[in-house]
């Protein structure tokens, strides 16, 4: 055996002790290696993993959850090639263009709000906004904000300057733009733009003053060390949330055939990511009905997640909101009050 894999071993072996001295006690991030090592616990110690992941969300964010909808503003016909997406014009998937008007906007932020959601994310399938979008984005705010008290977060894609103070000024709560993998694993995942550009964005966004959303999709072909490297950049970012997908494989995308993440896997993976960003939102995003099925959602939301996507993804269903909202009920975890994200 290698110093190396020796020492991974040692760390491997204490990991959750060190954790719980670390991140729980002292509220301190797990490092690259750190991750790895719990990315690399056998399965007989998961349920203790989710327990001390638990301990440390409800420790360093408190037992609220936080409830978000989000609706398509347009959809399909994207120029981008990111594989994994069903609404990239660039591949067979069966997802075609098409533009919401503003009275259904306005109602599906009403639905969501009556759930008890403090977020509605507006998203747009586009490399970056062009002016018609920015000017249906303008209108739909106004529109949402005259009926409905919610905050608004957009997903819009790559941002200019000038974008990004026009959103500042539409009064933008959060913006999310995904980094989606490792650093190392991105140009395998997308070739028409690079990870460097959608950090630039999410820095002008933060420089603006919006709060930055920043997450991406496990199970996209990319090894443990690709998964901890991951985790890392996310940490180093230091966003206000971070939605983890699971790669729900779209039929028609270059992901098509991949595998779906075993339950156990996506489990572990969010009580992994849970100990690199100790306080931060770490929302249950797309894919997790797939690799997790119904029991998922009650593991999750006691292994290290504290919010949730109500209602509809993008392209493929969700659960419906009530079966969510019971089960928060049920684990006695209130729904973040919107008095309190302000
Ligand atoms: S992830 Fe976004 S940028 Fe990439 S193809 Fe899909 S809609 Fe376009």
């Amino acid at each position: 055996m290698t110093a190396l894999a020796e020492h991974s071993e040692i760390l491997s072996a204490n990991i959750l002790v060190t954790a719980r001295e670390q991140v729980l006690e002292r509220g301190e991030a797990f490092n690259q290696e750190q991750v790895l090592a719990v990315l690399q616990l056998p399965d007989e110690q998961l349920d203790e993993l989710l327990a001390l992941a638990h301990e440390v969300r409800m420790r360093w964010c408190g037992p609220e959850v936080e409830v978000e909808g989000i609706i398509s503003l347009k959809t399909g016909g994207c120029p981008e090639d990111c594989h994994f997406c069903a609404q990239s014009g660039l591949f067979t998937s069966p997802v075609r263009s098409a533009w919401l008007d503003i009275p259904n906007l306005v109602e599906a932020a009403k639905q969501t709000a009556k759930t008890g959601a403090t977020e509605f994310c507006i998203v747009a399938a586009v490399r970056g906004p062009d002016a018609r979008l920015m000017a249906q984005v303008s209108a739909g705010i106004e529109a949402i904000r005259a009926e409905v008290d919610i905050q608004i977060a957009c997903s819009l894609g790559m941002l200019t300057q000038e974008q990004v103070d026009q959103l500042a000024a539409m009064g933008v709560h959060r913006y999310n733009h995904n980094l989606e993998t490792a650093r190392s694993h991105f140009p395998n995942v997308v070739t028409t733009h690079s990870w460097e550009e959608r950090s630039e964005t999410l820095r002008m966004v933060r420089e603006a003053g919006m709060e930055v959303c920043c997450g991406g999709i496990l199970g996209m072909g990319e090894s443990l060390e690709q998964r901890a490297e991951f985790a890392a950049d996310l940490a180093a970012l230091e966003p206000d949330e971070v939605p983890l997908n699971f790669l729900n494989p779209r039929p028609g995308t270059p992901f098509g055939d991949l595998e779906v993440l075993s339950g156990t896997e996506a489990l572990r993976s969010i009580a992994a990511f849970r100990l690199a960003l100790p306080r931060t939102v770490l929302r249950f995003a797309g894919g997790r009905e797939i690799t997790l099925g119904d029991l998922g959602a009650r593991k999750g939301m006691l292994g290290g997640i504290n919010a949730i996507i109500v209602g509809n993804y993008l392209t493929t269903l969700g659960r419906p909101a009530e079966s969510d909202l019971d089960l928060l009920g049920e684990l006695q975890m209130p729904i973040k009050a919107l008095n309190d994200t302000l």
